[in-house]
């Protein structure tokens, strides 16, 4: 076994998209850790993501580049429709020239395609241990690193600890205080519909984005086109949070009036949706203390609109692991300079997500405006305005 850089391991609460990452970045400057996480088993929920090229490129930093795009799909083009009049608004092409100039393609996936390959590379690294049933409620700071608290009563001796425990992180409460996320104003309806069901016209290389008035329908093929994710937003005021409930179409389809003719085919198809509420936090000046910090939806929540929340993870693990290798593991110290480099990209991406609120969603003159904005934007054009987002920081090599 190669030695590792730190006597005790980097205790990483949360096995997602991001402290999977996490752990293999450290491990591949050398350090090791034991990853905490709390359900049964390591995985994700059956729905789709999109990796957008800044993702792609931590995929390939990390080595797992290859596995995940072998299941991914790299999408023709980036495409807004009016839902109420059928026209085109927004069209972007993802072709050699958008590879070109971000350094790799924009995929779309199954979460599991992306979350499989990190899994199992993390579990070939012989500096990553992977623990499950293991929910961390707490941790105190001490001479040797910190001690890390298990549901269980178990005590874990670490080196630093980082909160991966997605938006309700519990490493958070301690750190930010800032009690449970903000419902954002909307709910999402997700279902897949296997390939067979959608109709052929529909099956387009590349996520076809439907904007109605208050409301909005993505749909796009996963799992090497055997299945369409179907993801259909509504603003609402509603504030209770409630996780994962089963809806019936006849409960759901009235909330999405007054849409032309091909969304409303699509979202006619599936024969149940489960909701989730959208959450968010406001960006946050410190997300660390001490030897002990925060990556990902525990650190930066947003809502889901400029599809980048994992994205975002995944640049925070490659970050947090090249600052601790700069600061041969000074776990204190690389943990403020990660939170320093990463603090103001990631609240731009959280307020930015949230400012799409308006623009997805607009109606009556607002979605006239809306259309206009795009008219004669050349191609060059959308790359320039996506420069920021889409080109992967320096860090990530
Ligand atoms: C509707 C929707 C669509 C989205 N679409 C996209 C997209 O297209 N592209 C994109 O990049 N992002 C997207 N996102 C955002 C993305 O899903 C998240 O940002 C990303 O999953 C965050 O990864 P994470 O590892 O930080 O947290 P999570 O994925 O939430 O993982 C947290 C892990 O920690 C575990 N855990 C929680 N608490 C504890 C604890 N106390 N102890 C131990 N383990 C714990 C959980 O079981 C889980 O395994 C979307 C989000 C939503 C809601």
């Amino acid at each position: 076994m190669t030695a590792p850089r730190n006597a005790l391991p980097v205790a990483i609460a949360g096995g997602g998209i991001g402290g999977l990452a996490c752990a293999l970045a450290l491990a591949r400057k050398g350090f090791r850790s034991l990853m905490l996480e709390q359900a049964r088993e390591f995985g994700e929920v059956g729905v789709g993501l999109h990796v957008a090229p800044n993702a792609l490129s931590v995929l390939d930093a990390l080595g797992v580049g290859p596995a995940a795009k072998k299941n991914a799909l790299m999408i023709e083009r980036l495409q807004m429709m009016d839902a109420v009049t059928g026209e085109e608004v927004v069209n972007i092409p993802c072709d050699a020239r958008f590879e070109q100039r971000f350094g790799n393609p924009y995929a779309v996936a199954h979460r599991a395609h992306i979350h499989g390959p990190l899994l199992e590379a993390c579990r070939a690294h012989e500096l990553i241990e992977l623990r499950t049933n293991s929910r961390v409620t707490g941790f105190e700071p001490n001479d040797a690193g910190v001690s890390v608290t298990l549901e269980s009563g178990e005590r874990i001796a670490a080196a630093a600890l980082v909160g991966a425990d997605g938006v309700y992180s519990n490493v958070r409460k301690r750190i930010v205080g800032d009690g449970d996320p903000l419902p954002a104003g909307a709910i999402i309806f997700r279902a897949t519909i296997p390939a067979a069901e959608m109709p052929k016209d529909l099956q387009r290389p590349y996520p076809t984005f439907w904007a109605g008035p208050d409301w909005h329908v993505i749909y796009y093929p996963i799992s090497d086109w055997s299945l369409f994710n179907l993801g259909c937003t509504v603003l609402t005021r509603q504030a209770k949070l409630v996780e994962a409930e089963e809806f019936a179409p006849d409960v759901v389809l009235p909330l999405f009036p007054n849409g032309c003719e091909t969304p409303m085919r699509v979202i006619h198809i599936p024969k149940s949706f489960r909701r989730f509420v959208i959450v968010h936090r406001e960006p946050v000046g410190n997300w660390t203390e001490g030897r002990t910090t925060l990556l990902g939806d525990a650190a930066h929540p947003m809502v889901q609109y400029i599809a980048q929340g994992a994205a975002m993870a995944l640049e925070d693990a490659i970050c947090l692991a090249a600052e601790a290798d700069a600061c041969d593991g000074d776990f204190a110290q690389a943990f403020l300079r990660y939170q320093d480099i990463r603090i103001v990209r990631t609240a731009r991406v959280q307020i930015s997500s949230l400012m799409l609120t308006k623009l997805n969603h607009a109606k009556g003159v607002e979605r006239k405006v809306r259309n206009s904005l795009f008219e004669g934007r050349t191609t060059e054009q959308h790359y320039d305005r996506l420069a920021w987002l889409y080109t992967a920081p320096p860090y990530v090599k």
